[in-house]
Formats: C-alpha cells, structure tokens, sequence
C-alpha cells in the first residue's frame, strides 16, 4: 500500500532525532507500527536520557542566539512560512500520519491541514504580545513585560499527533519559546517532519528539537529534566499525574490536556436526525481516540427509543478499513488499547449493558494483524458501571436514559472528567441552564466541536488544567515580569 516514493520520504524523516539544527542517529532504535496492518513500517531511534539532555542543552543555547534577537513580526512570518508548507505537503504529510497512527487518509490530510491553522493563527499572535502599565504616584513608572518563558517540554499523544504538536509548538515559538518534543512512541513520525518543515521554514537551528523514544525513557527524562521551563503535556490521566508530579519537583508550570467521557445530552424537543447524525460523526472519528469525542450519550426517556433507532442505523452503516483505505473508521493505536476496548465491553456486558451494535473486532481484508474494533453502541445499566465513568479511547459509544431534563443535566455533570459537553435543544432556557449546571472546558449547544483554533480548549476536573488554542492558549509560553523605574533617585 506504500509507493517507493512514500516510503522514501518516511525514511528520510525518520533518519535522526532532531537535536540543534542536525539530525543525530540513535543509539538504539525502535519500531513504529502501521495499526492497519499490525506491522512495523520503519525503525526510528529510541531516544534515551542522555539525547534528552543534548536537546535540552541546544534549545537553551539557541534561546541565547538569534532567535532572541529575531524581531516578533519575523517569528510571525517564520510560522506563516512553516503554515504554507504544511499545506503545500499535506497529502503526504496527512499519508504518513494515516499509516503511523491508524485513522482514515481524509483525516491525516485534515489534520496537516489542520496544523497548518495554528500556525496561521499564532503567527498574526507573534507581534501583539503587550503588557501593560500600572498607575503609580507621582513619575514612578510601572510596567509588565510578557517574556518567553524559556524551553519548553511538548509531550505528545498518540492519536492527533501533528494537530497536538501544532496547537502546543505554535504558540511556544509565537512567544519566543524554543521547544524540546516527545512524540508517542506509537506515532513518532510527523514530530520528525516538523523539524524539516521548519529548516525550510527558516527557523534558526535548535529552537525546535524532536527526540523521539518510550515514555517511561525519553519521556520521562523530558519531564523531570532541570533544564526545562515549561511542560506541556497532552494524553492520559495516568500520565498526566506522574508529569504533574515531575513538573512540581522542578517547580516549573505545567499544562496537562488529559482525557474525557463527555456528556451528549438530547432533550425531548431536539431535532433527532441532526442529533444522531453529529453523535455518529463525532463519536466515531479516529474509530473514537478522540479526547474530546462525544462518548457519553444521555437520551430523555420520550425520545430515547426513536433516536437510537436513527442511531444505530447509521453506525450499522459505518465502514472500517485500512486508513489508507479511507474508510469511516480505521485502525486503534497499540494491541493492548484493542484489548482495553474489549475488556472495557466484555466487563460491561456482564454488568448488564444492552449492546445495540458492534461489540467485536471485525475482519479486515487483506490486514489479518490489524488492530480494528468495531463501532459499538452500549446502553448502559446504570450510571454506576465503569463504562458510564471511564474512558474507553475506541470506538464505543455508552448511552444512559434520563427520566427528564433535570435528571440528564445532573448525570451529565456527575463524571469525574469535564472536557466538553453538548446539550441538543430548541429551548433556549433549557440551553442556558445546561451550560450553568455542567462544568466543563468547553459546552456547545444543537452541535459538537465548535470553536476552531480560535476559542479556548481544555479540561475542568480530571481532563486537566490549562488552555490550549485561541489567545489563552499562548499565556502558558509567557512570563510576567513587573518592571519599577524612578528616574531619579530620591534624595536622602
Ligand atoms: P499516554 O499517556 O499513554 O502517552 C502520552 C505521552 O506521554 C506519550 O508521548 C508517551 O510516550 C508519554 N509518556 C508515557 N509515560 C511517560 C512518563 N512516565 N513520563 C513522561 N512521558 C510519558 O497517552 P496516549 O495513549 O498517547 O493518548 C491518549 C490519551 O490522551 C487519552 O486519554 C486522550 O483522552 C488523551 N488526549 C487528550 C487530549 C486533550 O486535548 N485533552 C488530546 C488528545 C489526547
């Protein structure tokens, strides 16, 4: 399925870790696996502790170089340079993505294309950083000055791993940040791109480095190394607590993107198709390794029957498929998220969920080894079951049924995480009560993921702290510093 001309360019990619400008071999190397095939399509380096401390060592020299010399509105043009050749390359660039990670080529397109929005919208950002000035008595002046913080730690996930580096990588360098990346060990490849994108792009060497490597290793010889300033970190709650726990050791500021069930509710006056054609969309994108997918579906009980009919026809309809394919749905990540995924149904099957549909790993031809599952509808049998509160990052959608609004809004805000939440209605009323009575970083009403680059993302509860996207997005990669002058001094 890969031409020689695309297996060229990935081998190029993965030539070295991207340490000062150069490309380093590893010391040792690691394989990276196509999920669609279950097969290893090319060996990256392993990066190890000693790799992490020789990028951390040339982020914060170049900091010291041109790039502190370089002025904001030239950072602008550097991202709006690095924006035009993500587009100019999404196809192949989107191709590698599809193998590495598994979802459908349309989406690796997307997603490059996708990436090259942060830059856009963050370069327009470079040369609008202020500060302000704080009234004073008499000629004290009083300013604040919004520096880069320094290096930063970009920890990446495996399921938007070019959209993740962009939101975080984006910003960082709008601010004057130089930046140390970690990809998963999953999908290592399109970290290493970047650093080609911006030697062309004409990013002074060493501001963006990409070593690539296991968590349990680089990773965390990234998130506890003194050297770093920053960390910003997106994927699991399990990891995100051991990089808290890292970044308070070091006392440096920490932004943890974790995961989500996150709350679709549809209430009785809904328009129902329009409500079982997003959750379908939405849920199963990326066969749901969505952070923010639409997992939790709560149905007021007058409609439940009439909308998971519609539902369900239209997930019965969904194709799964080798991502290159291009399929509705592609491959999971690792086999043992596979195994997750069915532990995860199995366990709630015993406990008395419904299954509606799915429920298996299906046969994909020509892909024996593949790593499929198929999309799955669940009602749950209480909101006490597992699957009602923990995040199963597949393909399967867990459905509660509510006596009324009053009761779906409080099982919509009762879960431990608070990434997103959706309230379909035509009652304007019931909307505002929704978005006053759920917490979570982002609420959309009769719609799902609305916002775009520009509007803020991000987690209450255990889905994180911190804001990527928008302007808040940028504050994390700046340090206040309060600035006093008295023209003179006074006399004694
Ligand atoms: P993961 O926690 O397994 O891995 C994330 C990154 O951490 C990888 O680069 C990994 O190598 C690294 N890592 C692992 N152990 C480490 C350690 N001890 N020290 C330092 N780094 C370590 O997560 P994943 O499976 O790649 O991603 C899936 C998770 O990410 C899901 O929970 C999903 O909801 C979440 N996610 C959240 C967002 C968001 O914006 N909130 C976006 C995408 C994914």
């Amino acid at each position: 399925m890969i031409d020689e001309k695309l297996r060229a360019r990935i081998a190029h990619a993965a030539r070295g870790l991207a340490i000062g400008g150069k490309r380093v071999p590893g010391q040792a190397m690691m394989p990276s696996l196509d999920p669609g095939t279950g097969k290893a399509f090319v060996d990256v380096p392993a990066g190890a502790p000693a790799d992490i401390d020789m990028a951390v060592a040339a982020a914060r020299i170049a900091l010291r170089g041109a790039w502190a010399k370089t002025a904001p509105a030239e950072r602008g043009k550097i991202l709006r340079r690095a924006a035009d050749i993500l587009r100019r390359d999404a196809h192949w660039i989107g191709a590698i993505e599809t193998i590495d990670s598994g979802k459908p080529l349309k989406d690796g397109i997307a997603e490059a294309n996708a990436a090259a929005a942060y830059f856009d919208y963050y370069a327009g950002a470079a040369d609008k950083i202020e500060g302000d000035t704080i009234p004073q008595p008499g000629d004290v002046m009083s300013v604040t000055l919004r520096e880069p913080i320094g290096v930063s730690a970009q920890i990446l996930p495996s399921n938007f791993p070019l959209g993740t580096a962009a939101r975080g990588v984006a910003p960082a360098l709008a601010a004057g940040c130089a930046i140390v990346a970690k990809p998963s060990d999953h999908t290592p490849m399109t970290a290493l791109i970047l650093a080609d994108v911006f030697d062309e792009a004409g990013l002074p060497a060493g501001i963006y480095n990409a070593v690539t490597g296991r968590g349990g290793e680089a990773g965390a010889a990234l998130a506890t190394h003194t050297g770093v300033d920053q960390i910003t970190f997106t994927g699991s709650l399990a990891t995100g607590r051991r990089i808290l726990a890292a970044a308070a050791a070091n006392v440096v500021p920490a932004a943890v993107e974790l995961g989500g069930k996150s709350p679709l509710v549809v209430l009785a006056d809904a328009d129902l198709d329009a409500a079982a054609a997003v959750t379908a969309k939405q849920m199963f994108t990326h066969a749901g390794q969505v952070c923010s997918a639409p997992s939790l579906l709560i149905l007021e009980k007058p409609i439940a029957d009439a909308l998971l009919d519609k539902l369900v026809a239209r997930v019965r309809g969904l194709t799964v498929d080798h991502g290159l394919r291009d399929a509705n749905l592609g491959a999971i990540a690792s086999a043992g998220q596979v195994a997750h995924i069915e532990r995860m149904v199995s366990d709630a099957r015993e406990a008395g969920a419904e299954l509606l549909t799915g429920g298996a790993r299906p046969e994909i031809a020509g892909c024996p080894d593949g790593l499929y599952y198929a999309p799955t509808v669940l009602v749950a049998s209480g909101a006490a079951q597992p699957i009602v509160r923990e995040e199963v990052f597949g393909p399967v959608l867990t459905v509660l049924i509510a006596k009324d609004a009053d009761e779906a809004f409080a099982l919509a805000d009762a879960g431990q995480y608070g990434l997103c939440a959706s309230v379909f209605t035509n009652d304007l009323g019931r909307a505002f009560e929704f978005q006053r009575r759920v917490s979570a970083g982002q609420i959309y009403v009769n719609d799902w993921h609305l916002g775009g680059v520009q509007a803020p993302f991000g987690g209450v509860k255990r889905s994180g702290i911190g804001r990527e996207r928008g302007l808040a997005g940028l504050e994390k990669y700046l340090r206040l510093k309060n600035v006093n002058i008295r023209p003179r001094a006074l006399q004694p």
